[in-house]
């Protein structure tokens, strides 16, 4: 599937004027495709993975996900293709506190209803692939590392084999060795399945896995 922003301008109130955030900024990223956003903080990164991830309407420009503009959707549809099609990896791991790492996975799986044993194999699989052993997949979130967490968070995302995949600095909490294998894996994920992949990162050490790297700078994207 792909991804693509059209001329996206997003606004926020600053007291009495509007900051600009996103300042036409159009991308479009097909199926299989690993793109890299760099950039200052405040350049508008993380507003731009959220208007991508429909969660986020922009003043202006469209956002169209498989082709269907996601403005001409009702809430529902919108919420609906969110949740099928659209993998979300915030900074903050949002792990549910009385699910073991795996469960974490497993639930994913539920919500589809796939009970399978093939479910939890892939569970285990992916969470082998993040560097998680088998006891550390026994363990609740307080009791993993931010940096198993976030581990965690990315491999629940990857589970879910989403069509788009939006990730805020997913090697921030991880020292260089950990995060270069999690960038493979994200690398290797959008090639095998066909994801349009979006990484935001502050890591360019990281960036020779990627197939394109832009830059944003003051709510505009360009060419790094
Ligand atoms: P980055 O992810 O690159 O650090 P952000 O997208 O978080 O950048 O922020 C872009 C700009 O928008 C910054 O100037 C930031 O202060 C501002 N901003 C972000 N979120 C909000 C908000 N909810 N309300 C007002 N301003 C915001």
């Amino acid at each position: 599937m792909t991804l693509s922003l059209t001329d996206v301008t997003l606004t926020y109130p600053d007291g009495d004027a509007r900051l600009t955030a996103l300042d036409h900024v159009s991308l479009t990223v097909g199926p299989g495709e690993f793109t890299a956003v760099v950039g200052p903080s405040g350049s508008g990164k993380s507003t731009l993975l959220a208007v991508a991830a429909t969660l986020l309407t922009p003043d202006r420009g469209t956002v169209t996900i498989a082709g269907r503009d996601t403005a001409a959707l009702s809430r529902g549809a919108r919420t609906r293709l969110r949740r099928d099609q659209v993998g979300i990896v915030f900074q903050q791991a949002n792990l549910i506190p009385a699910l073991t790492a795996a469960e974490q996975l497993e639930a994913v799986g539920r919500l589809r209803g796939d009970r399978s044993r093939a479910a939890r194999d892939r569970a285990r699989t992916l969470l082998d692939a993040v560097g998680l052993d088998a006891a550390k997949q026994r363990r609740r979130p307080h009791q993993l590392s931010g940096g198993e967490r976030q581990r965690v968070n990315i491999a629940r995302a990857l589970f879910a084999e989403p069509a788009v995949l939006l990730v805020d600095e997913p090697t921030s909490a991880l020292d260089h060795d950990r995060g270069a294998r999690v960038v493979a894996l994200l690398a290797e994920v959008t090639a095998r399945h066909g994801t349009a992949t979006v990484m935001v990162t502050h890591d360019t050490g990281l960036l020779d896995r990627a197939d394109r790297v832009l830059t944003m700078a003051d709510g505009r994207l360009e060419p790094a």
